[in-house]
Formats: structure tokens, sequence, C-alpha cells
């Protein structure tokens, strides 16, 4: 991990400044696979959680058989890192046949435990070439809802999540240009499944982590990510629920996004919690709320 740059003034205070931008340095999904089977126990949507645990312990498993990603070119690092722009560019990965592996495997290891809908999902993604592997993925990271296979879309977002993190973690945190707004993954352009308030070096600070390439991102508390409001941002929490998920409001937007206390829960992991807190999105959605954080494995609508 490269070292931050120490600006005046922090030399001499001795303490490091928290980094602006977190990059995945190794695959998450085993410690995620693990969370969703303990967030499983006792819980409504338990086989729900368990199915996707099993995709994530394949996504581990996938991680490592990918070879190492190549980055964009230098000319293309450069450029982006001038503009600003996110260097991966989603339109660009889903063409990219380098994830086709991950899924191959993903498609086989969960397969025998899927249900009959999700068994003909696995045989329908099975039988596609890759210019047709490319147009479901493209669809799917365009959120073209329309034309979604909703029951396909979570095997492809999964194959698409580990060559994401691949392709995020062959970066240098130098390569990437801090854009002016924060409301999407300066890394991929993807927007946050969910943010949480580190514990340890960067302590009580909020990163929003990147629902595709597992990026995090610093955006100050109490601020909406998605229209940087900073007036009536109200938390709303689950009665009974963990003290460690609220789902953070912003009036003027009407939006919301979740945030996790590592403080009150370390495990915490934020695609899996917020998987497990679909209650909290029931109450936000009466009461009028959108979610602005997207998760690959809660498409809304009929499957
Ligand atoms: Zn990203
Ligand atoms: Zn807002």
């Amino acid at each position: 991990m490269p070292t931050p740059i120490l600006q005046p003034g922090e030399i001499e205070a001795g303490a490091p400044p928290a980094p602006w931008l977190k990059l995945p340095a190794a695959s998450p999904f085993a410690a995620r696979a693990q969370r969703l089977e303990a967030l499983a126990a006792d819980h409504a949507l338990a086989d729900y959680l368990r199915f996707v645990a099993a995709l994530c312990r394949a996504q581990h498993e996938a991680y490592a058989l990918l070879p190492a990603a190549v980055p964009p070119s230098a000319a293309t690092l450069e450029r982006c890192r001038i503009h600003a722009m996110p260097p991966l560019d989603a339109a660009n990965l889903a063409r990219d046949a380098a994830w086709h592996p991950a899924l191959k495997h993903i498609l086989s290891a969960v397969s025998a435990q899927a249900a009959a809908p999700a068994r003909a999902a696995i045989e329908r993604l099975g039988a596609l070439d890759a210019p047709a592997l490319a147009a479901v993925a493209g669809g799917l990271l365009r959120h073209d809802g329309e034309n979604l296979d909703r029951a396909a879309a979570p095997f492809v977002a999964a194959a698409l999540q580990v060559y994401g993190h691949r392709l995020a973690a062959a970066l240098d945190v130098r390569d990437v240009g801090r854009p002016e707004t924060l409301a999407l993954c300066p890394v991929c352009g993807s927007p946050p499944v969910a943010g949480s308030v580190h514990v340890g070096a960067e302590h009580g600070l909020r990163y929003l982590h990147c629902a595709l390439c597992g990026s995090e991102w610093n955006v100050v508390r109490i601020k909406c990510s998605s229209c940087e409001n900073t007036k009536g941002i109200a938390y709303y929490g689950i009665e009974h629920g963990s003290a460690a998920v609220k789902a953070e409001t912003c009036d003027a937007c009407r939006s919301y996004l979740k945030i996790l206390y590592l403080e009150k829960d370390p495990a915490a992991d934020p695609l899996a919690d917020d998987l497990a807190s679909i209650a909290l999105d029931l109450l936000l959605d009466e009461q009028g709320y959108q979610r602005s954080g997207l998760n690959y494995f809660l498409i809304p609508g009929p499957s």
C-alpha cells in the first residue's frame, strides 16, 4: 500500500493523514460469507442470506483462480487522473472477457445448492457466448432494469465483483484523481453499497464502499453523499435490530444510504449487513425515501 503524503503541520503532529481512498488489498469474500452465515441465524431471510454466502465463498475461490488483472495503460491512467475521472470504466469491464472464468467457476460451485429458478438461470448463463455475456453484464452495470434477467443477475454481478476487485487491487492510489463530488466510486464510477464509520487508524471517519470494485472513499459524516446537502440529515434504525446499522436520510433529495458503525460491531460488512437489514429499507420506503446505495444481490422488482 502506498504511504499517504504528509501535509505541513501533520508531520509535526506526528499523525499521518487518513487516506481519502482505500483500494481493496485482498479478497473480502470469505469474511463476507462468514458474516452472512452469522446473520442468517434466526433471520426471516435465512435461506437467501445462506445462498449469498455460498456465492461469496465461490467468489473467494474465483478471486484466487483469476490471474493478476492488467490495469489500464499509463496514458489512460494519466488522462483519468488529470480529469479526476474513474480509471476503470464499467462499459469496458463488461466487454472484457477476463471475468468469464470467474463466472464459470461461480456457476459450477453454486449450482448444486441453487433452487429451481436459480438453476434455470445458471443453465441460461452457461449457454451464452462471449458477446451475449458482454450484453448481460453491460445491462447490469448500466442498471438497465427493463431488460434485466433478475434470476441471472446475482451470478453475473458476483463474477464482475471478483474481476472489479482484482482490477482495483492492481491500481495505485496515486493513479486515482480525487473528484469534486463523491457520490460515486472514484475508481470505477459505481454507486456505493453503504458507508461505514471506521475504527483504528481512521477512527470516526466515514468511508463509502463501492458496490462493484470494493474501493472505499472518505466522505465526511452528516452529509448526504448523493446531493451533498448537510441540513436536516436524520438517522433511522430498527427497533430490536442491530445498533451498528442505521440509515442516513436526506430531506433535500429524499434519499438514504445505510451507515455501519464498526465500533458497535467490528464484523459488520457493508454488503452483508445491508442485505440483512432489509427491514430498514421497507421502513424508509414507507416514509417515501429512495435508496441511493446499490446492492447487486438486492435488485428490486419481480424475479
Ligand atoms: Zn468502484
Ligand atoms: Zn440528498
